[in-house]
């Protein structure tokens, strides 16, 4: 007699077969999301009061689908196929679907037209959440993060890469008519040298026709450039954009996606993807949706130096938030180089003066998203100056100069008196993030265009607060709160 576990025999017939309802534990984290879209408001997800349609086949409940879908991100499964796979083998989907089983079409159909669903479901988990007293709501952090379009680099074409290219194409259209030249040369004269081979003509003539029909397609994305105001084009997703970070990201042709997230259990409050390359104004913004979602009249907002604009500061202190961005210069000052103070700015010839007695000029006006800055400085005097080394990393000086300098010393005392504040930004911000692009995989996105990354990152960004809530209060507090009676009953 074997001495292995013998599972059933597949031909047995059950006379009382199993519930369904014995496969899945009452703790089990399924129950709270089939609990979670029954007990949605339809007026805060209108999806949920759509009636299906008079004639024709019967539909999947919108609620069912949903559910699907925020068991799939949850478990880090995103693909429409392997959601339906999940459908036919998984038990907890089985439990969840009541066995129903729709098919992947199906599934990236409701993706793509309910995608603003997602959001309002996103904010309903959080105003859970809130009841629940998991946010703080006192300190939030604000950062940016790249994640990866479904676009590849060599369909991605920036302005000074289509000028190359045109470039390029020139220089190989010029080549190969100097060989077609030269093999006419050698008709008249067979003994001449570097001559191309008579086989090889049409070859060529094909060659120059594929670099010319390249040649028109560059220069019609010119054109369209020109004529959207944009400065790159995108084939496959065409609101994805090469995104350049000075940091380990480096460069990625994707979405930067801007979340807040709450001081206290790091539960994110608001997340957004945009296709902008930088940080640059987007603090305000942020900041002042994520007061309105926490419903507080202040809030303490912390970010890094990228997101350093003084007029932008300034309207978040208007709106009650408790600046905490450091100016990119600090940097400088912690590494022993002479402070920002140390370059006095002189109103009257607008312009700095420097420890070194150069004065720095007024170099360029920038504007990025209708906020202004201007750059000063002086190449020609840091270039011989000798105190170089104590001035800067680099080959000159740059000062960023903004307006409002009271703003700026404001911030600048707060945090001076408050570092511990800025100290916890890093440790908020880069938990959510980590979570999602590294231990779910999720940094490659599988949707195309912005509002279909916005629903698909508000999605990742749901099933990351569910899963900090069930690891904080357990699946039982979640259900007494969005489903008492069920709770009484199963109990
Ligand atoms: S490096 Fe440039 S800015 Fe700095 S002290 Fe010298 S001249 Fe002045």
């Amino acid at each position: 007699m074997s001495r292995f576990i013998a599972g059933a025999d597949r031909d047995q017939v059950w006379l009382l077969p199993e519930r369904l309802d014995d496969y899945v534990s009452e703790g089990n984290p399924v129950r709270f999301i089939d609990a979670f879209v029954e007990g949605l408001d339809p007026q805060q997800v209108p999806l949920l009061l759509t009636a299906p349609a008079a004639t024709g086949r019967p539909r999947y409940a919108p609620g069912d689908l949903l559910k699907l879908f925020i068991y799939g991100y949850l478990n880090r499964v995103r693909s429409s196929r392997e959601l339906e796979h999940l459908t036919q083998r998984n038990l907890e989907v089985i439990w969840l679907l009541k066995r129903l089983r729709p098919d992947h079409k199906t599934i990236s159909e409701f993706r793509r037209v309910h995608r603003a669903a997602f959001k309002q479901v996103f904010r309903q988990f959080n105003v859970l959440c809130r009841d629940l007293a998991l946010f703080g709501a006192e300190l939030v952090a604000i950062d940016g993060t790249f994640f990866k379009a479904v676009n590849s680099r060599s369909r991605n074409f920036p302005q000074a890469k289509l000028e190359n290219l045109i470039k390029n194409v020139d220089k190989g259209i010029e080549g190969y008519l100097k060989d077609l030249e030269l093999n006419d040369a050698a008709a008249d004269s067979p003994d001449a040298l570097g001559t191309v081979k008579e086989a090889n003509v049409d070859d060529l003539k094909e060659r120059i026709a594929k670099l010319q029909s390249a040649k028109a397609r560059y220069e019609q994305m010119q054109k369209d450039l020109e004529e959207s105001g944009e400065s790159q084009v995108s084939l496959t997703d065409p609101d994805a954009r090469l995104l350049n970070k000075s940091t380990a990201q480096g460069s990625v042709v994707g979405y930067n996606v801007q979340s807040v997230v709450d001081g206290e259990h790091h539960l994110i409050v608001e997340i957004e993807a945009t296709n902008q390359g930088n940080d640059f104004g987007q603090f305000t913004k942020m900041a002042v949706q994520a007061k309105e979602q926490l419903q507080v009249e202040t809030l303490i907002g912390v970010a890094d130096g990228g997101y350093y604009q003084i007029n932008d500061l300034k309207a978040a202190e208007a709106q009650g938030i408790e600046v905490h961005v450091p100016q990119r210069e600090d940097r400088l000052e912690k590494k022993g180089l002479f402070a920002r103070e140390e370059l006095r700015y002189d109103k009257e010839q607008d312009c700095y003066h420097c420890p070194g007695g150069a004065r720095l000029e007024r170099k360029s006006d920038n504007q990025i998203r209708g906020l202004r800055y201007e750059v000063y400085a002086n190449s020609a005097a840091c270039r011989d100056c000798p105190l170089r080394k104590q001035c800067t990393t680099g080959k000159l000086r740059k000062i960023r100069h903004e307006e409002n300098p009271e703003v700026m010393k404001r911030v600048r005392e707060r945090m001076a008196a408050q570092p511990e504040v800025y100290a916890r930004r890093k440790g908020l911000v880069e938990h959510p993030f980590g979570t999602m692009k590294f231990w779910w995989g999720q940094g490659s996105l599988l949707t195309r265009g912005l509002a279909a990354v916005n629903a698909e990152v508000t999605l990742s960004a749901l099933a990351y607060n569910m899963k900090r809530a069930l690891k904080v209060v357990g699946v039982r507090a979640l259900l007494e709160r969005v489903s008492p009676a069920l709770l009484a009953s199963a109990s």
